[in-house]
């Protein structure tokens, strides 16, 4: 089976057909695993949540998800970030608030768990260390687990008792060490490469691919500012950050 793995699509229409394209053209997948903050920052999330609500797929909850329909406090988000879930929440629909309500913070298939912060602290946690990552191992039972969050790719391997921290390249074999992914994020990436970011995992090769999608940043830029959304989150697209 072919899965694609996204996370942090934000809201980011352009971003997130984009990724999808790519996909379609490179064969396309059985099922989306997409690992939360399908909205919050960007200008389109009512769209957002319909397109991945046509797709076949599988979504865990995350922070900007629970924030827009009120499971969390905004007082927790810096005031940026505050303001666009305001905004963010006044746009959704009944419908929506709905799906978003009925998001699970962790999921588990096969060999994965699927969450959008840490197995640890599903909404809230970074793992942008290898000691946290490593408190982490203790908290799924699969072999492998999937992450969102940080919007940065990266892998932490755990080899006998040592946490490894790695760079997510272009493939990935998985063999038996236990490891802790994060594929980047789909619509604001923060690696300093503008670009989508997202993976296919093929579970009968046991290969994990990692791709990077340039998409029409201007476009979903141009919608923020009609929308007057708050600037630093328009000009974090240009870079990356
Ligand atoms: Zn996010």
């Amino acid at each position: 089976m072919k899965y694609a793995i996204l996370s942090d699509i934000h809201s980011n229409l352009a971003a997130f057909e984009a990724v999808l394209a790519d996909l379609k053209a490179r064969g396309g997948v059985d099922e989306l695993w997409c690992l939360g903050d399908v909205i919050g920052y960007g200008p389109d999330p009512h769209e957002c949540i319909q397109l991945l609500r046509s797709q076949r797929h599988l979504c865990v909850a995350g922070n900007h998800d629970w924030a827009a329909i009120g499971n969390i406090d905004t007082s927790y988000f810096n005031l940026e970030a505050a303001a666009a879930c305001r905004w963010t929440a006044s746009k959704l629909t009944q419908d929506d608030i709905l799906y978003l309500r009925s998001l699970p913070l962790i999921l588990q298939r096969g060999d994965f768990t699927l969450v959008h912060g840490s197995p640890r602290e599903p909404i809230w946690e970074y793992i942008l260390s290898k000691d946290k990552a490593l408190d982490n191992f203790a908290y799924f039972d699969t072999r492998f687990c999937f992450v969102g969050h940080s919007h940065s790719p990266f892998v932490f391997e755990l080899d006998r008792n040592i946490c490894i921290p790695q760079f997510l390249g272009r493939n990935l074999l998985l063999k038996q060490n236990r490891l802790v992914i994060n594929c980047g994020g789909v619509g604001q990436p923060r690696d300093y490469d503008a670009r989508a970011s997202y993976a296919i995992l093929d579970t009968e090769e046991g290969l994990l691919q990692h791709y990077r999608v340039g998409y029409d940043i201007f476009k979903t830029q141009q919608k923020m500012i009609d929308a007057h959304l708050p600037f630093d989150l328009i000009s974090r697209l240009s870079v990356g950050c």
